[in-house]
């Protein structure tokens, strides 16, 4: 069984504060007795800072982070190791990188709180109807991304969650892809690690090229990792190149089929390989890729 508490204790959160409209994390912080201060850092984007024993708190935010989306993600993020159990035994400074991230490098503290920032901001109760009706695209997204005041990466893999189409969204930095977030059927591993490919809108969007405004149709070699392909096999490609780190978001989407063997699951086929214990979690949700 898999267990979310990131995502359990968000709604519980959200239910205790009866928040029914588009939450605001300053709100929720201040409510939960966190306050908010801004600090000039280079080590870290959010920390929480708590005394032991006393159930307040403060979150420090990094001075100048840009995006009203991310600075929300951040206070949402730093909430999370103030409310999940076992978080206070943890020092609770987090990194850019650790930060709204999928990658499987980062601990497993940092990616339940930030499921639970995805769930705080983007609550699957008001987005599963915007986002169940309609077809997968960045359009939508950014939908999302504005009514709940949060970032485009955040709302990207929110929708991957709760689309019932076979979407992954990708991240990629300085021409690498850096971690995805898959949808529960997308049933592909995305080539984490590797240069991004010619032939991707991706690498029209880091190479400033002009790029299409709609999901185009790229070859699924060039972004998922199998031997499991059929000949000819193609995925719907949308990016977008992000304004800072210099980053391209990607949406991809299994329209039709492309697998050889519609049985063959890679990630079922992984779990029969040996689990290193250290690693081995019941919280985990991703596995590693084969690399
Ligand atoms: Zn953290």
């Amino acid at each position: 069984m898999t267990l979310f508490p990131g995502k359990i204790y968000a709604q519980a959160l959200l239910e205790a504060l009866n928040i029914h409209g588009a939450p605001d994390p300053e709100d929720i912080a201040k409510r939960i007795g966190l306050a908010i201060e801004e600090a000039d850092a280079d080590g870290f984007e959010g920390a929480l800072v708590r005394p032991v024993g006393v159930p307040l708190g403060a979150i420090a935010l990094k001075k100048g982070v840009r995006e009203k989306g991310r600075r929300n993600f951040t206070i949402a993020h730093e909430i999370g190791h103030f409310v999940l159990p076992g978080h206070d035994s943890i020092g609770n400074v987090c990194s850019s990188q650790q930060i709204e991230s999928w990658s499987t490098d980062i601990n497993h503290y940092e990616q339940e709180a930030n499921e639970f920032a995805g769930e705080l901001l983007i609550p699957t109760a008001q987005a599963s109807p915007i986002v169940t009706k309609r077809l997968p695209s960045l359009k939508v997204i950014k939908e999302v991304a504005q009514h709940f005041n949060a970032s485009l990466t955040a709302s990207g893999w929110r929708f991957c969650e709760l689309t019932p189409e076979r979407c992954a969204m990708v991240m990629s930095t300085k021409r690498r892809i850096v971690w995805y977030k898959a949808a529960e059927d997308f049933r592909f591993h995305i080539k984490v690690g590797d240069e991004i490919e010619e032939g991707t809108v991706a690498l029209d969007c880091f190479l400033g090229r002009k790029i299409p405004s709609a999901p185009v149709s790229v070859a699924a070699s060039l972004w998922l990792a199998s031997s499991n392909l059929l000949p000819q096999a193609s995925v719907w490609e949308e990016s977008i190149l992000l304004p800072y780190y210099d980053s391209v978001l990607t949406l991809l989407w299994i329209k039709d089929r492309i697998e050889r063997d519609a049985e063959w699951d890679e990630r079922e086929e992984e779990l029969l390989e040996p689990l290193d214990p250290q690693e081995f979690t019941l919280r985990r949700r991703k596995w590693p890729g084969k690399r």
